[in-house]
């Protein structure tokens, strides 16, 4: 029995751990996929942020000429207000996020925060104004503290635990050996993914950026830890613009505005109320996650 099982289970944790490799490496790629020929124009000023308003105005793009990914995107996402981004895999929701980074460039219309198109502003001062924070966290194979501290250059020590508190990290990391000093990361201590996403946040939080990014993976946690992570994630957004691209529509049906993009065109918006009173996808897509819905709560 036991020589049976062992190495199967050896296989399943050498298999997960390389799933969650790529998992990670995607990430990865959101975060540092940059085109070489996306450069500051030769006069780009620092951005200037005054509320952290977003707007897309008939935003246009495609990353091969020949296919046509956006058609002609509206959006508003006023200061301080919660936009989430709904649709069927492919349908562009990752690819706005790529944009408000600008890791490419629109191809047709302008995209502006705080009325400022973004192609000029450095690309520094942009990326200082948003945060993301991504469901599978890269760890860096350094202390906790090290790693939450990454949010921002030169925090303190009191910082760092004051963001660790507000993503209701702290707890755990001061039952860990070294607290703050417990080496973490793929030749250290491992994190849950749950502990993972409330490092991201902290750092997140540190950041203290206008602009907060959410790119909503579908790999699920467990039901718990998820909604411990929104409680979290709902207190990091306070006072910012949040942009969620969700898949679980449970998650942003309070969001001011939420808009459903279908193979790049944006077909339906409102609140989650108006959506289902007007029948169409939106609805659609909340009776069919309905059903997963009940069988959770079961
Ligand atoms: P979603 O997040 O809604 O699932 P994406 O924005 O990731 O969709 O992708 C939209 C479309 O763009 C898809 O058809 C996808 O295959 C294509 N796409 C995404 N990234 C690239 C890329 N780097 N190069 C070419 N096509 C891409
Ligand atoms: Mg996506």
């Amino acid at each position: 029995m036991i020589q049976i099982t062992m190495p199967l289970n050896f296989l399943g944790s050498m298999y997960r751990n390389i799933r969650q490799s790529i998992v990670d490496m995607e990430d990865m790629f959101f975060l540092l996929e940059q085109p070489a020929e996306i450069v500051d124009a030769p006069d780009a000023k620092p951005l200037r942020v005054t509320g952290g308003t977003v707007t897309l105005d008939h935003v246009e793009f495609a990353y091969d000429p020949a296919r046509s990914i956006l058609h002609g995107v509206d959006l508003e996402v006023p200061a301080g207000r919660t936009l989430a981004i709904v649709g069927h895999s492919g349908s562009g929701k990752s690819t706005i996020g790529r944009l408000l980074f600008r890791f490419y460039d629109v191809t047709g219309g302008r995209l502006m925060i705080d009325g400022q198109d973004i192609r000029e502003v450095t690309q520094d001062s942009l990326h200082a104004a948003i945060g993301v924070v991504p469901q599978d966290t890269v760890l860096f194979n350094d202390t906790i503290r090290y790693n939450i501290g990454y949010g921002r250059d030169g925090a303190s020590y009191e910082e760092i635990v004051e963001a660790a508190k507000k993503a209701k990290i702290h707890d755990f990391i001061m039952g860990l050996p070294e607290g703050y000093e417990t080496q973490v990361g793929e030749r250290g201590l491992k994190l849950s993914g749950g502990e993972k996403q409330r490092v991201g946040i902290a750092r997140t939080l540190l950041k203290d950026p206008p602009i907060l990014l959410l790119d909503e993976a579908t790999s699920a946690l467990d039901t718990q830890t998820e909604r411990g992570i929104l409680g979290a994630l709902k207190l990091a957004g306070e006072g910012r613009t949040v942009i969620t691209i969700a898949h679980r529509l449970s998650t942003i049906a309070d969001s001011d505005e939420i808009v459903v993009l279908d193979a790049g065109h944006v077909v339906e918006r409102g609140t989650h109320d108006q959506l289902l009173k007007a029948g169409g996808k939106y609805a659609a897509m909340w009776a069919a996650q309905a059903e997963d819905r009940d069988a959770a709560a079961a």
